[in-house]
């Protein structure tokens, strides 16, 4: 099966509404690989306009940073997964490491709110990844290993085809320190063979895993033409047009039939 490379922008909490305008605008511009689809990831106030103004870009979708791990009910200042659908969003980052850092979000209510996703036709970009200090105790496999057994592995077949995973190891996340390609490589492969061990290699090979980590025009060719990479969750350099667009010409390196 085919598989297409996905470069997704994080926004975060950064931009004000003229800003985000004036960057969404200049990357519907950017020309895309053929095989490259753009996925935006503003704050919730404009997504709705996100969405309408990047409708005519078939590559260009919309996702939330998060969603609430409640269906609907009195939840102030929450947004749930039915809203995000009902405006066109598409997508969803579930579990970014600042939402698990910041805001408590353990791997229960990270699978919640996968569901959460799921049952509203969103696909759920689920991020995971190590700290410094269990990269550096070499316990990275065991680390990511259970968080997916916390949260992805309770997924069946069916739900697992409309998945796509972000291995962000949290101490290259804006520090401008990207893993090596041989570190990003082995744990790719190791999420994998673990997706390949529990659900089959068939599916393993349809699941999309993206890298996420001070990605930057200067390091996405290497990156992207990792064998197990389809593509990249970026942060800082998703604030800048000319940094962004540099990487989705990257994605030009990689292509896997
Ligand atoms: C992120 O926050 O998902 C991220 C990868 O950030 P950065 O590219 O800035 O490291």
């Amino acid at each position: 099966m085919k598989r297409y490379t996905i470069i997704a922008a994080n926004w975060k909490m950064h931009l004000r509404a003229d800003e985000a305008r004036q960057l969404a605008d200049a990357i519907a511009v950017c020309r895309p690989p053929e095989h490259t689809r753009i996925i935006l990831a503003p704050p919730f106030v404009y997504l709705y306009e996100m969405v309408q103004r990047t409708a005519s870009h078939p590559h260009i979708h919309i996702s939330a940073q998060n969603c609430s791990q409640f269906s609907q009910g009195a939840y102030t200042g929450e947004v749930a997964a039915f809203m995000l659908q009902s405006i066109g969003c598409k997508y969803v980052i579930i579990g970014h490491s600042e939402r698990r850092k910041y805001f408590g979000e353990t791997d229960a209510i990270v699978y919640e709110k996968m569901l959460r996703a799921i049952e509203n036709d969103l696909t759920p970009i689920l991020c995971c990844g190590e700290p410094l200090d269990v990269r550096q105790q070499n316990q990275h496999r065991e680390y990511v290993f259970h968080q997916l057994q916390n949260t992805l592995f309770h997924l069946d077949e069916r739900q697992l085809t409309d998945i796509i995973l972000a291995y962000e190891p949290i101490w290259a996340i804006g520090t401008g320190i990207a893993a090596s390609t041989e570190q990003i490589q082995e744990m790719h492969h190791f999420i994998r063979q673990s997706i390949a061990e529990h659900y089959g290699s068939a599916i393993a090979q349809q699941c999309y895993i993206l890298y996420g980590g001070s990605v930057k025009p200067q390091n996405a060719t290497e990156i992207l033409s990792l064998e197990d990479v389809d593509g990249a969750l970026v942060g800082g350099a998703s604030l800048q047009a000319d940094s962004f667009c540099a990487i989705v010409r990257a994605s030009a390196a990689h292509r896997k039939d």
